[in-house]
């Protein structure tokens, strides 16, 4: 039989939520068992002030929203439950999702994390390749509230940094939900809250006062389309699926890309006994990872303090010259602008030479430019000339996923980059915060969590004191972020 249709409106809801569950996570006694382990779960509804509102929010907290609004309204197809959060919802498990977890784990402030792989720092754990080391000594990478282990190396491998990640995710009780990537995330000005929803098993929305985008700019693999691709008929991946160059041992190997990524994976597949030719469109700064006995990041910043940017591009430039020599004879141009000011301009990270150079001057790595069109078993280059090859490699980076799901927002511009400059690219409007857009590494990373974490526990604690005013005063908090 038919549901009638409902006449309760959808407002009627959210008022129900704003007026009688969120005084609850607002009470001050809330706020003070906040660091009490046992109310860390984020879809309590906490300790109620008076009957009506024990009555209203178990209501609330023991049926799904949906399954309330279809029996207003009838919507069958409301198979999607609805859970409201208390506190932050952050999306994505990677090094960003988790610091900024950290930081409100330490703040006591409750929060959900929610993943699409099944486990913490997927990129690291499932993209990335076998040699791959941290290209920035360990003290610029570690995570708010955790340095690495002493006995690390100065360049912690891949693995170790997946250990490191694991451990961290442990000491400070992070426990995301994984399998449930967000699909859709939108601000409804109606009730004041975020409504998250997400392609788990079963479609869930969460609701939420504050959303914390954490899903990287990593988040998809880009490979440009070229003519041909289909006729070519041999083996075409992405960096992202390349674990070592064992498997292509013995095979003449197209690199199309020459960044950190391009660059190592010709070494490795030198060093596995296959024959690379990289192509290189762009130009690039390559820097050596060490000068004058420090990591060249760590005497760049250092020399920022004293010099000018200009000044100190010209001082890498010099040691770089002096120690790799000109990279220009082997085909590799430098940009106009010098590597950190085109770092800080439009965030192009400079490659840091791992032994390539070397591969490449002794000709065991051609450097080749553009390709035209893929043929079968072959490719043709814009200089005309043919190549035979066995397998394609695309190193050509990532984008993020933000605009997919996220709609109308004004923190990220279209090409996933935050709209203000770096450290101030972290906080949006309607409770809106992202962490880890601004191309600046794991360093950033921990910069921009911290913030979030303490501007979301500044709001938090206001929101609690005002609670305590107006329940002493027996009205109802509607404060909103
Ligand atoms: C090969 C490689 C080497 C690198 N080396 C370094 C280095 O040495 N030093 C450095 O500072 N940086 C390095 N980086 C950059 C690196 O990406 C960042 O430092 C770091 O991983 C970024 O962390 P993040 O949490 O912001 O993003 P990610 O690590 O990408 O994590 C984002 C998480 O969000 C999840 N996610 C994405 N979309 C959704 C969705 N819709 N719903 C739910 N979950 C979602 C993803 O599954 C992922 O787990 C490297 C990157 C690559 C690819």
């Amino acid at each position: 039989m038919p549901r009638r249709q409902s006449r309760v409106p959808k407002i009627l809801l959210c008022n129900l939520v704003r007026f009688h569950i969120q005084p609850h996570y607002c009470n001050k006694s809330t706020a003070r068992s906040m660091t009490q382990p046992s109310i860390y779960s984020p879809f309590v509804v906490h300790t109620p002030p008076n009957k009506l509102q024990v009555v209203l929010s178990s209501v609330f907290c023991l049926l799904c929203f949906d399954s309330v609004m279809s029996q207003f309204s009838g919507h069958r197809q409301a198979r999607r439950r609805t859970k409201w959060v208390n506190g932050a919802l952050i999306v994505g498990a990677g090094p960003s999702g988790l610091a900024v977890g950290a930081c409100l784990r330490q703040q006591g402030l409750p929060f959900v994390i929610l993943e699409r792989a099944r486990c913490v720092a997927s990129l690291w754990q499932t993209r990335t390749y076998d040699r791959l080391r941290l290209h920035l000594p360990k003290r610029f990478c570690s995570l708010p509230g955790l340095p690495f282990p002493g006995d690390f190396p100065e360049y912690p491998t891949r693995d170790q940094f997946v250990e490191y990640l694991e451990a961290y995710a442990r000491r400070f009780e992070l426990s995301p939900r994984f399998g449930e990537a967000v699909t859709a995330a939108r601000f409804d000005a109606t009730c004041g809250m975020w409504r998250v929803r997400t392609a788990a098993e079963a479609e869930v929305e969460y609701m939420c006062h504050w959303l914390v985008v954490a899903t990287g700019e990593n988040a998809e693999c880009v490979v440009p389309a070229v003519e041909g691709m289909c006729d070519f008929g041999g083996r075409v991946i992405h960096s992202g699926e390349y674990k070592s160059g064992e498997a292509f041992s013995g095979e003449r190997v197209l690199v199309v890309g020459c960044g950190n990524s391009g660059m190592e994976l010709c070494l490795d597949l030198c060093l596995h006994g296959a024959f690379p030719a990289m192509v290189v469109r762009d130009s690039v700064h390559v820097l050596p990872r060490e000068a004058l006995g420090k990591s060249t990041f760590e005497l760049a910043v250092q020399l920022m303090k004293w010099l000018p940017l200009r000044l100190v591009d010209r001082v890498l430039l010099a040691i770089s010259w002096m120690k790799l020599g000109d990279v220009k004879k082997l085909g590799l141009n430098r940009p106009a602008l010098g590597p950190f000011e085109l770092k800080f301009m439009q965030g192009k990270t400079p490659v840091l030479d791992l032994g390539t150079l070397h591969k490449i001057k002794t000709g065991k790595i051609k450097v080749i430019p553009g390709i035209k069109k893929f043929l079968h078993g072959k490719v043709e280059l814009v200089d005309g000339r043919i190549l035979n090859v066995d397998s394609v490699i695309f190193a050509t980076g990532y984008r993020s996923n933000i605009h997919e799901w996220l709609q109308g927002i004004d923190l990220i511009d279209k090409d996933g980059h935050p709209t203000r400059e770096f450290p101030n690219g972290w906080k949006g409007s309607s409770g809106l915060y992202a962490v880890g857009f601004g191309r600046t590494g794991l360093s950033g990373i921990s910069m921009d969590a911290a913030k979030v974490a303490e501007d979301i526990g500044r709001i938090w604690r206001e929101e609690t004191r005002q609670a305590k005013h107006i329940i002493a005063c027996h009205r109802r908090c509607t404060s909103q972020n």
